[in-house]
C-alpha cells in the first residue's frame, strides 16, 4: 500500500503545530502545499497542541503573524480536553490550577471554580508563571490525597534553538516531593484526546489521522488507540531516531509537504 492509499479514507487530519507546521517563527516547507491539498481533496484539518500555556486566540495570532490565516475554532489545545473532561466527569468540583493567565482564563470562562483552599482536584498545566508558593501549595494538596490531573505529559517545550521545562518536568518534581504521579493525564497520546477530538469534529476514529514530529505524543496516540498517523522529520525526530524507535507511524515524510503529495492523488470520497 502506498502512502496515499493509507490515508485514502481519512476525512480529517489533526496536525501538531511546532516542528510540524511551523518552527519558531517560520512556516515549514510544505505547510502551504498541505493546506492546499486538504482543500483540493475535500478534507478538513485542525491543529492540536499539547502546550497548555497558550490559549486559542494566541495560537491564531501566531499563525497569522507567520503568514497563515487560520479560522477561529481550528486550534485545539490539551487544556480544552482537560476542561471538557472536568465538565463531563467532575461537575461542580473545585480545582487548584497551576497555570498562567491563558489557562486560568479558559478554566474560568468554562465556569470551573478555582480555589487555593481545600480544592477537590489539583490540575497541573504548563504554568509559565510557576512560583515557589504555588509549588508548595500544590504539594500539600497532593500529599493530602487530592485527585491529580495533568494537562499533558511533555518534559520540555521546544523553542527555536532551545527548550523550556514543561509539565513532565514539573510532574517529576512533585513525584520526588510527594510520591504522587498524576491520576490522569490529558493531551496527546492519551485516549481522552481521541474521545474529545472525535466528539468535537463529529468523526469516527477511522476517519481521523494525527500528524506530528514527536513519537511519544503525536505518533504514540495512534499506536495506542488504533488511529492512523503521519510522522514528519521537521521537528524533534530524525530518521535515525525513528529507525531505532519502537513507536511506528502509518507513514513518515521529510516534511508535511510529503503528506500533501501523498493524499493529493486520493480525493476524499464519502
Ligand atoms: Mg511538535
Amino acid at each position: 500500500m502506498n502512502n496515499g492509499e493509507i490515508f485514502r479514507d481519512i476525512r480529517c487530519f489533526v496536525v501538531d503545530m511546532d516542528g510540524t507546521f511551523y518552527l519558531g517563527d517560520r512556516l515549514l516547507p510544505g505547510a502551504r502545499a498541505f493546506t492546499d491539498a486538504i482543500a483540493a481533496t475535500g478534507r478538513e484539518f485542525f491543529f492540536f497542541t499539547n502546550n497548555s500555556s497558550h490559549n486559542e486566540a494566541e495560537c491564531l495570532e501566531k499563525l497569522r503573524r507567520i503568514g497563515y490565516d487560520a479560522p477561529a475554532g481550528s486550534v485545539i489545545i490539551s487544556s480544552h480536553v482537560t476542561i471538557d473532561f472536568l465538565l463531563r466527569n467532575r461537575p461542580g468540583q473545585s480545582v487548584y490550577l497551576l497555570g498562567n493567565e491563558n489557562l486560568t482564563g479558559d478554566f474560568l470562562a468554562a465556569g470551573i471554580t478555582l480555589t487555593d483552599i481545600n480544592p477537590d482536584i489539583v490540575v497541573l498545566g504548563f504554568d509559565t508563571t510557576l512560583t515557589y508558593e504555588k509549588i508548595d501549595k500544590a504539594a500539600a494538596f497532593l500529599a493530602a490525597g487530592k485527585e491529580y490531573i495533568a494537562t499533558h505529559p511533555d518534559d520540555n517545550c521546544p523553542l527555536d534553538g532551545g527548550f523550556m521545562p514543561d509539565v513532565g518536568s514539573f510532574m517529576a518534581m512533585f513525584q520526588r516531593s510527594t510520591g504522587r504521579q498524576p491520576d490522569l493525564i490529558m493531551g496527546k497520546p492519551y485516549a481522552y484526546t481521541v474521545d474529545y477530538v472525535t466528539n468535537r469534529l463529529g468523526c469516527k476514529r477511522e476517519e481521523i489521522a494525527f500528524v506530528g514530529d514527536r513519537l511519544q505524543t503525536d505518533i504514540a496516540i495512534g499506536a495506542k488507540n488504533g488511529l492512523k498517523t503521519a510522522l514528519v522529520f521537521t521537528g524533534v525526530t530524525s530518521p535515525q531516531l525513528y529507525r531505532e524507535s519502537g513507536i511506528k507511524a502509518s507513514a513518515a515524510f521529510e516534511n508535511i509537504g510529503g503528506l500533501a503529495q501523498a493524499i493529493s492523488e486520493y480525493p476524499f470520497q464519502k
